[in-house]
């Protein structure tokens, strides 16, 4: 099992717990803080001050878009210098690409993330564009994660709602990962099949909390980032992203090869695919949509620009682009006119 080191969560805990990263720097070598420019732009004086007071050695690098030439350009910057521990900073991108990059280079990671929109925060896996394969890599477990839930709550309700889209797949994930086990005797983590489901059964009662009382507070956000975290974990306890990841994640990455990345974020996608895949199961999948059109995740294609022809297509192709990976695609074989009825059926297009 690779677990993070050290959890912290709380509220303004941005300056106090920068001192996890000077207890985990040894040689005094320098930090590489990899963050988008807005991100920089609010909180590099804070962090600057507090690395200033401890002694720390720091070097800010601006991340690029999500994809492996990012990747490639970081190690390139970093190649001769003495980097000691690399820190992502920010939304997805940042932290897909800072623990890509650390892992490349050996360093150890830690994860500072602005938003709570998918669980690669705490996970050991990436999906960057450009790669071989249009699905996660795995990579090295993060040593922290510091989630700040101040800045966490600021940041725009779709990237929290794409963070419950995330939470709300490992439904599917888990009957997949349960299908697999019981078709092809492949491993099955029971521990690790119910913590990841317990986050997906806290997004559905989250929602009905926010039905009564018309509100997401503090504490929901709290929920959800931890609940992000533990899912994580959970794949860094199966020591693979089956507890995470199934037929609904293989449908995300097809859609965003097919429209280029311009279909929604990470979570919106896969909460789309876990309405088809839930229906393909046998599963409430009327409860899952309801619950994403109450958090206010998106539930039909032309909320993440995607046209019904791009939908079949991304279910056609989820089939095949990772034929070692068995979900309910593989026990199906629908032909285009049925790929069309299921997704009218559930209302996506
Ligand atoms: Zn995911």
């Amino acid at each position: 099992m690779q677990l993070p080191r050290k959890v912290i969560i709380g509220d303004r805990i941005l300056n106090n717990t920068l001192e996890f990263i000077k207890e985990s720097t040894l040689k005094n070598e320098k930090i590489a803080l990899i963050t988008g420019i807005n991100v920089k732009k609010t909180i590099n004086k804070s962090i600057e001050d507090n690395f200033l007071e401890n002694n720390i050695k720091y070097q800010w690098i601006i991340a690029g878009d999500a994809s492996f030439q990012s990747v490639q350009n970081i190690e390139k910057e970093l190649q001769n210098e003495k980097i000691e521990i690399i820190v992502g900073i920010g939304g997805g991108r940042c932290i897909d690409i800072g623990k890509m990059a650390a892992n490349n280079l050996k360093k150890p990671f830690i994860s500072i993330p602005t938003s709570a929109s998918h669980d690669g925060i705490s996970s050991p896996f990436v999906s960057l564009r450009g790669g071989h394969k249009p699905y996660s890599i795995k990579v090295e477990t993060p040593i922290g994660i510091i989630a700040d839930l101040n800045t966490i709550s600021n940041a725009p309700c779709k990237l929290i709602a794409s963070g419950c889209g995330d939470l709300i797949a490992k439904i599917t994930a888990i009957k997949d990962w349960e299908l697999a086990r019981d078709d092809i005797n492949e491993y099955f983590g029971e521990y690790a099949a119910n913590l990841s489901y317990l986050s997906a059964k806290m997004v559905l009662d989250i929602s009905k909390n926010i039905k009564k009382n018309n509100k997401m507070d503090k504490q929901i956000t709290r929920t959800i980032v931890e609940g992000l975290i533990s899912s994580g974990v959970a794949a860094g306890i199966a020591g693979s992203s089956r507890p995470c990841s199934g037929s609904e994640h293989l449908f995300s990455h097809a859609l965003e090869y097919i429209t280029n990345g311009k279909s929604g974020l990470h979570g919106e996608r896969v909460g789309i695919g876990t309405i088809i895949m839930a229906k393909l199961h046998k599963s409430n999948w009327n409860e899952i949509k309801n619950a994403l059109e109450i958090l206010g995740a998106p539930t039909k294609a032309k909320e993440i620009n995607a046209d019904k022809d791009e939908i079949i297509q991304a279910f056609y192709l989820a089939g095949k682009i990772r034929p070692e990976r068995y979900t309910i695609l593989n026990k199906i074989d629908l032909h285009k006119n049925q790929i069309n009825d299921l997704i009218e059926e559930v209302g996506i297009a």
